[in-house]
């Protein structure tokens, strides 16, 4: 049984200069398997499902396991921007405390931003 979902919603845009960086080279791919590795390498599960056009990517406490749910025919670009949306929630702590759930969601996005901005000038 799920505890908190929080999701990507479709209005979540990548700032076009962000996503012209992770198309680089074929970057997406990379950043993604980066990130998928150090998620489950924390023990969160990292599934590409059909999300039933609900949102395009969603975090759950399900067992006492964390899952992020990842919409699978999204491009490379929204795939690495949604995960690192949805590990941000995570490490800010928005399973245990989301009050204010707009307020998770601006941060989430912030996060995301900063983390995929670092990682592309590390050109992961
Ligand atoms: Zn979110």
């Amino acid at each position: 049984m799920s505890k908190y979902i929080y999701s990507a919603e479709p209005e979540s845009q990548i700032p076009v200069i962000l996503n012209q960086r992770i198309s680089e080279r074929g970057r997406a791919k990379h950043l993604y398997h980066f990130l998928s590795g150090n998620a489950q390498a924390q023990g969160i599960r990292v599934m590409e499902i059909d999300m039933e056009g609900l949102c395009s990517a969603a975090v759950a406490t399900i067992a006492g396991k964390k899952v992020i749910g990842i919409e699978k025919t999204d491009s490379a670009e929204e795939k690495v921007f949604s995960l690192a949306h949805e590990l941000s929630h995570i490490h800010l702590g928005h399973l245990e405390n989301h009050s204010d759930a707009d307020k998770c969601e601006r941060q989430a996005d912030f996060a995301a931003g900063i983390l995929l901005r670092a990682l592309c000038l590390a050109a992961v």
